[in-house]
């Protein structure tokens, strides 16, 4: 089989003039990707090392670039999976620096699929993973924008509404991969959306919502969360291909349900024949391809 990777760094409409920084940050992790499959590493790793090196982008919204929740503090969501149906992920972790690899760690023990909060971060504390502050300037100053009276009184059903009378804040990074004995995996790390009720989770820790990954094919979203995880996007595209569709035809079916909710998302995906899918209806996402 030829090896082939896909990396996003998140759909939306990003800050004016950010969108070259965005696509030669996707670059320089898909670089990072192929090496491994290159070198012979599997799907796994090379889905992991993508990750990990888009978390370390400061333009991008995962890690270290993660927007902040409401009361200031970043809190993280990862998701990864293999082709053999193992699957890892964590649920709003603060000062981690890449959270994927947490998501990697709970994938290999193969005892349970997902961790949230303060004890997933002492987890990562315990396994020697690097802890980090995660506040960049340009997220510290987007907080500081959207700091209203409502989300300083921490007024739930005010700042629901600002939330929704905004454009949505969107952002995440994702990679899919097929190595050379043609097994897939798919990961996707995010800060999930600006401004955010504390403790609010979207699609993607959730498998079957932002990540899914089959025999067949390998998925990875990015768009609304909330509404990403109701349709559970990645395992439907996934249901869709087992049921005879093409991997476009799929994402169409994918994407109709999205727009029917008036909403956003954006999917990379790849097929055990090695067919790429890139796709999203928003202005803007940034890609980057290696077969
Ligand atoms: N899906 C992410 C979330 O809702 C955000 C995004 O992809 O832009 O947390």
């Amino acid at each position: 089989m030829k090896p082939a990777l896909i990396v996003h760094g998140g759909c939306g409409t990003p800050p004016a003039g950010e969108e070259p920084e965005r696509m030669a940050a996707c670059e320089r992790a898909a670089t990072i990707g192929w090496q491994v499959l290159r070198d012979g590493g599997s799907a796994l790793d090379a889905v992991e090392a993508a990750v990990r090196q888009l978390e370390d982008e400061p333009v991008l919204n995962a890690g270290t670039g993660s927007y902040l929740q409401a009361d200031g503090v970043a809190r993280m969501d990862a998701s990864i999976m293999s082709s053999d149906g193992r699957a890892g992920s964590v649920a709003q972790v603060p000062w981690l620096k890449n959270p994927i690899s947490l998501s990697r760690y709970l994938l290999e023990q193969d005892a349970h699929v997902m961790l949230c909060g303060q004890e997933a971060l002492q987890l990562a504390l315990k396994l020697g993973h690097q802890t980090y502050v995660v506040a960049t300037p340009a997220k510290v100053q987007y907080w500081l924008d959207h700091l209203d009276e409502a989300s300083r009184k921490l007024d739930y059903a005010a700042m629901a509404h600002s939330w929704k009378q905004d454009n949505p804040r969107l952002g995440t990074v994702g990679c899919v991969a097929i190595d050379a004995a043609g097994k897939l995996a798919a990961g996707t790390s995010t800060g999930g959306t600006g401004q955010c009720f504390p403790g609010r989770i979207g699609d993607t820790p959730i498998i079957g919502a932002g990540t899914y990954c089959t025999p067949k094919v390998a998925v990875s979203m990015t768009g609304v969360g909330e509404r990403i995880m109701v349709l559970l996007s990645a395992k439907r595209l996934c249901d869709l291909v087992d049921a005879g569709h093409t991997l476009n035809e799929a994402a169409e079916a994918v994407m109709q349900e999205v727009k029917k909710l008036n909403s956003f998302a954006g999917i990379i995906a790849i097929d055990a024949e090695g067919n790429l899918l890139v796709t999203k209806n928003t202005p803007f996402m940034g890609v980057a391809i290696r077969t």
